[in-house]
């Protein structure tokens, strides 16, 4: 059988096991069944033939560590990373089917996780199992997996675990958590993550909410200490306000811009489905492509403070409330805007107010042009027969720093997510054509692979 056949006779045992995963609603923000998760993940990987264990975190959930080294130390090895842990599945009501049990209509497979990310493992489950058919039952290349339970909170625990671990997880190449195609069907290689600081801002000004009649002459208000504080933050024209917070920006160079070009524009359907006349700043054309990803953005995330019941209440709240992210560019770091962000708030008059760090991810990229990132292209081609677009940044964020940065590897994506995959919301799918896709990606990747490493180019990392 070929490689695409024996793919696709895995799918039956995939869907089986992908229905175990969903069922375990392993929440990251709620805590709530992440070991019994991680054991389950780590029985699946046995039983497709890993070594696997489960790795304590200094005060996270484990992360699930797997290999099979039986292809020999002359041949490469990949590094996959994934996450078992998944979004809150509220509000339960916007569900057509319930969000902890795979429910398959139509070829697309619903529920929480489907695609971000257990959708994935099973998918490189897949994989692993056709290259081992179709290699007289030895996989050709050596393959680790590193999946842990706090991606969908800012993996907190995962860098410090891999710095201690750094030992067992070196590898040639990286394949990352997600990927998939584009509306038209093309396969998306995604070279480069965004950063993230995130922040509570609370305001407290008397002991309790009063009479707007009583106090409204006399005391301060929390709601207009945190609005005035975050007025602060940011000018009309979109340029962040903390001292010297573009100082490390590294600007989008000439091939960035050649690449975003050539990817489609999503701007019409964005303006269209948003509902919006014109994106910040009048931006258009390629100045959108590059102002999506390449300015650091601080975004009021959520406000919070007083009456916001039916009806009028003249109440002067003592209490304000904001969640607030900067989305950071390579190579900011969380950690320089933390401590901006409350030297900036005291400058202003602002000791008053309480910043509460929630936590913080660096950018990381690697080089489009790395002959690991035009591998994964080209075996992308060849199964999906269209052309793959390559996208040097993506506005999103997650743990890649410690392994462009830390591990040096680069990072590659195989994966079966597509823009209706309704990640995060109610509804989350996979549809069963990309997970086949996907799986036959992953599997002709490892298999190129395993034929030789592509040829050393002059590419570098760039944080
Ligand atoms: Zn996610």
């Amino acid at each position: 059988m070929t490689l695409d056949g024996l793919v696709e006779s895995a799918l039956p045992r995939a869907l089986e096991e992908l229905g175990r995963l969903v069922a375990v609603p392993s929440v990251a923000a709620k805590g709530e069944d992440m070991e019994p998760c991680a054991g389950l993940v780590a029985d699946l990987l046995r039983a497709h033939g890993l070594e696997a264990h489960l790795a304590a975190t200094d005060g996270g959930p484990p992360v699930v560590f797997a290999e099979d080294r039986s292809a020999g130390p002359d041949a490469p090895t990949v590094l996959f990373y994934n996450h078992y842990d998944v979004q809150p599945a509220e509000p339960y009501h916007l569900w057509d089917s319930p969000p902890f049990t795979l429910d398959i209509r139509d070829n697309i497979a619903y529920g929480r996780g489907t695609s971000d990310d257990k959708g994935h493992i099973v998918c490189r489950l897949m994989a692993l199992d056709a290259l081992r058919a179709a290699n007289g039952g030895r996989l050709p290349v050596n393959v680790k997996f590193l999946i842990e339970g706090e991606e969908e909170i800012s993996s907190v625990h995962l860098p410090a675990w891999m710095e201690a671990n750094a030992n067992i997880l070196n590898a040639d190449v990286c394949v990352w958590e997600f990927g998939g195609v584009d509306d038209q069907g093309h396969p998306q290689i995604i070279c480069g993550l965004r950063g993230i600081a995130y922040f509570e801002l609370h305001a407290r000004t008397i002991a309790y909410d009063a009479h707007s009649g009583v106090g409204g002459s006399l005391f301060p208000n929390a709601a207009w200490r945190l609005v005035w504080a975050l007025a602060t933050l940011k000018d009309e024209n979109e340029r962040i306000l903390l001292p010297g917070h573009y100082d490390t920006v590294k600007p989008a160079t000439d091939d960035d811009m050649a690449l975003l070009a050539a990817l489609p524009s999503e701007e019409e359907w964005l303006k269209r489905e948003f509902g919006i006349g014109q994106f910040l700043g009048g931006a258009t054309g390629v100045e959108y492509q590059r102002r999506a990803v390449f300015e650091p953005t601080c975004t009021i995330c959520g406000l919070d403070s007083g009456w916001q019941g039916e009806g009028a209440k003249t109440v002067l709240p003592a209490r304000a409330s904001a969640k607030l992210d900067f989305r950071l560019v390579p190579d900011q770091d969380p950690e320089t805007v933390r401590q901006s962000l409350r030297a900036h708030l005291d400058a202003h008059g602002f000791t008053d107010i309480e910043v509460r760090y929630l936590g913080g991810q660096r950018p990381g990229r690697v080089d489009p042009h790395h002959p690991m990132v035009s591998l994964c292209a080209e075996t992308a081609r060849e199964v999906y027969g269209k052309e793959p677009a390559l996208i040097p940044l993506v506005g999103g964020s997650g743990p890649i720093h410690p392994f462009v940065a830390g591990l040096r590897q680069p990072v590659v994506t195989c994966g079966v997510g597509y823009p209706g995959s309704r990640a995060h919301a109610p509804n989350e799918n996979l549809r069963l054509s990309d997970l086949l896709l996907g799986a036959k990606h992953t599997a002709r990747f490892l298999g190129a692979l395993s034929e030789g490493p592509p040829a050393p180019s002059q590419a570098t990392f760039a944080q």
